[in-house]
């Protein structure tokens, strides 16, 4: 019994007490019991019917809406037809007593919260409590208001014995003495607990069936509140699956509403993009557009202007028709020309090879007109009065006469000098007070000749160097006569006054590149030299080196040389000016302090020309020197000392060598003395012999160089004669 019950205590979560408590309370204590007699177990019984009989009685006849309210609260309260069932058999006060027991034992129970739903729990109570209140007001209540089961013990008792009015609860009390009486009302009270005893057993055995009932009814109940509860534990984990299916479904609506309002931003972001892309490309468009405006129009003017191009192309086309077969006409005419062209081409050819045989044949009558001339030549050059000197006599030189047309003579005018030798020479002859010394030379330059006018005359000389002669041009006379300037000029870059040095070079330059066209290439070499007091000086060289003069040890080749000299390979005209800059530097070094070196030394320009045909196998190989002398003044030996006597001995020693030498020459001379001076010696391949020689004499035009222009004029006489001779012989 009790293992049934403790489910429903253990389930109703409370103390567990009092439905055990309240089945040990109902179980009779066994010290009560005695046993009764079949007669009073049978008159128990009996009141017991009758009470039961009364009770449905009185129920009959209530009103049927209290019946009907029992009979509903019954019906609620049995809920399953058990006590329904029960009803019927047993009586109304068993049951209000059950009921009243129940409800008593179930005031702090939570058996019927637990089995069965509150509502119903409350609607069972109340009617029950009518119910009972109900019944209860049919009798008289005996003592107030008590609990039911008073109430019914009351009734019980009430009905099998009528109040005495002594004795029980409600009876006056005996007095002490009466012991019988009070024995007698022992034993009502005695039969009443035992009757009441009885009854109480009766419930107890009703509501333990109840009891029984109700706990195979909570049995059932607990089955379905076992199914309920799994069915709501399932349900609450249904709920919990479901919550947190809803959390993951939140979650993933979070999610994608994230995902929504990302790609809402993204896609307004790309809307804002899209929205400036489509108005920069509106803009574009828009520019685009006026382009192709513009190019529209370019394209009409270029279609307008194709127009024109075709039109012109057409008339092109037809220009170049025409000219195609004036093409052919020309063609033919170009053929024509060819064929002219070659004929002509063999023309020059021959003519060319005409002109080379000529060009031979030149140099060969060349050289006989300058031998009829004389291989030796003498200009005299006289040079201007300058400044001071022109002062007096308006400028005019008065003593000298050029009184020919073809400016061979010159005449010297000087009062009473009749220790001169110079008779034959003089034309009024006898011992006049005015003597008149005529001479005659190749060519008399006065002093208004040019100095180009000079070169032409000496020009042909140079050609005959480029002819594979040797050409020797000597400049003689006085100090300050004009030697210098003759052969060098005053500057290389004063074109007017340049000398006969660079005309010459440039002669040869332009000469040689004509000749080329012949066939003829040439090489030329210079050096510059100096003889200062029989000592040679190299004027183009950087160091003063010893310098000797030497024949070159070949055979048939007389060639002179001079030892240690810078020769420099000219190919331009600029070269030999740098040159001749370079020689009168290193000339000026040498200058003493009272003499002018320049005019105590001679100075010797060497141009080797080198020449070669390369069509007719021709060689030539010709030698130009240009020489400037030193001064040719007289000068008293007797007067001299130390370095000028020396000087002097070697200027007159080398310069009248060089008139010994000449008129050997002249004078076929099976001994010319070259070796007498270092100039002749230098020069013995340019005098004489194949060699051509020109000799300038150079006189001043003051008065009181009188005497020297009469010893200078004397020599040249001497050499010009000889030259005379030679050629007269030739004749
Ligand atoms: P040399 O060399 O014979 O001593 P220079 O040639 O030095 O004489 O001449 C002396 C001066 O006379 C120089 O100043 C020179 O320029 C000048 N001279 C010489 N000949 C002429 C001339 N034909 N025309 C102009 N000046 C001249
Ligand atoms: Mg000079």
């Amino acid at each position: 019994m009790e293992d049934q019950r403790k489910p429903l205590a253990t389930k109703n979560g409370e103390g567990n007490s009092r439905l055990p408590m309240f089945a040990s309370k109902l179980r009779p204590p066994s010290t009560v019991k005695r046993p009764r007699s079949p007669e009073e177990k049978q008159d128990n019984k009996r009141r017991c019917l009758d009470y039961s009989e009364k009770t449905v009685e009185t129920r009959t006849r209530k009103s049927s809406e209290t019946s009907k309210v029992t009979s509903t609260g019954n019906v609620k309260t049995v809920s399953n037809g058990t006590l329904t069932r029960q009803r019927s058999e047993t009586s109304l006060n068993r049951s209000t007593i059950s009921n009243t027991s129940l409800r008593s034992s179930n005031s702090g129970s939570s058996l019927r919260a637990n089995n069965v739903r509150p509502k119903a729990n409350t609607a069972v109570v109340k009617p029950t409590t009518k119910a009972a209140s109900s019944t209860n007001n049919r009798p008289p209540p005996a003592r107030g208001a008590q609990g039911t089961v008073r109430l019914a013990t009351s009734k019980t008792s009430s009905a099998n014995k009528p109040p005495a009015g002594n004795g029980g609860g409600g009876g006056k009390k005996r007095p002490a003495w009466d012991l019988k009486g009070r024995l007698e009302d022992m034993e009502a009270k005695l039969e009443k607990q035992t009757n009441n005893r009885e009854g109480l057993m009766n419930q107890m055995e009703t509501q333990n069936q109840r009891i029984q009932s109700l706990e195979s009814m909570n049995n059932q109940l607990s089955g379905t509140v076992s199914i309920k509860e799994n069915i709501v534990s399932q349900a609450s984990e249904e709920i919990t699956d479901l919550k947190r299916k809803l959390r993951q479904e939140e979650d993933k609506r979070d999610e994608v509403q994230r995902g929504l309002q990302r790609e809402i931003s993204d896609m307004t972001f790309l809307k804002e993009t899209l929205s400036r892309q489509n108005e920069s490309l509106q803009s574009d468009l828009n520019a685009r557009r006026v382009e192709v405006d513009g190019l529209k129009a370019s394209v009409a003017q270029l279609t307008s202007a194709q127009a024109g191009m075709g039109a012109e192309l057409e008339n092109t086309k037809l220009q170049l028709q025409q000219a195609v077969t004036s093409n052919k006409t020309k063609d033919a005419e170009i053929e024509r020309l060819r064929n002219l062209l070659e004929n002509r081409d063999r023309e020059i050819e021959e003519q060319n090879c005409q002109i080379r045989s000529h060009e031979t044949e030149r140099r060969k009558l060349h050289n006989q007109i300058q031998e009829l001339k004389g291989n030796i030549r003498v200009f005299c050059r006289v040079r201007p009065l300058l400044g001071d000197e022109t002062l007096g006599n308006d400028g005019l030189i008065s003593h000298m006469n050029f009184p020919d047309q073809e400016q061979r003579i010159i005449e010297l005018d000087k009062h009473g000098d009749a220790t001169l030798n110079e008779s034959c020479l003089t034309r009024k002859g006898g011992n006049n007070a005015q003597s008149k010394y005529e001479f005659g030379f190749d060519k008399v330059f006065s002093d208004h000749t040019s100095q180009q006018q000079v070169f032409e005359e000496i020009s042909q000389l140079v050609q005959s160097a480029l002819d594979g002669y040797n050409v020797c041009i000597f400049a003689y006379g006085q100090t300050g006569s004009g030697k210098t300037y003759t052969m060098e000029g005053t500057s290389v870059n004063d074109v007017d006054n340049r000398g006969m040095i660079p005309r010459a070079v440039l002669q040869i330059f332009d000469s040689t590149r004509e000749l080329e066209s012949k066939g003829w290439k040439y090489s030329l070499d210079a050096s510059f030299l100096e003889i200062y007091n029989e000592t040679i000086h190299d004027l183009l060289g950087d160091e003063d080196l010893k310098h000797d003069i030497k024949m070159s040890g070949q055979k048939n080749s007389n060639e002179v040389f001079v030892t240690n000299l810078t020769i420099v390979p000219v190919t331009k005209e600029e070269m030999v000016y740098q040159l001749l800059q370079k020689a009168s530097k290193n000339r000026s070094v040498g200058e003493t302090k009272c003499n002018e070196r320049s005019s105590r030394s001679h100075s010797v320009f060497t141009l080797k020309l080198t020449g070669e045909n390369s069509i007719t196998g021709e060689t030539s190989q010709g030698t130009l020197n240009l020489v400037d002398l030193a001064g040719s003044e007289r000068l008293k030996e007797s007067g001299s000392e130390g370095q000028r006597m020396k000087e002097t001995l070697a200027i007159n020693k080398s310069l009248s060598n060089l008139g010994n030498v000449i008129m050997a020459i002249g004078n076929k001379d099976n001994h010319i003395p070259y070796r007498n001076s270092k100039l002749t010696y230098l020069l013995q391949n340019s005098l004489g012999g194949n060699s051509k020689t020109l000799m300038f004499v150079n006189v001043s035009p003051k008065e009181e160089c009188f005497q020297e222009t009469l010893n200078s004029l004397r020599f040249a006489t001497k050499v010009n004669q000889c030259n005379i001779g030679t050629a007269q012989q030739k004749r």
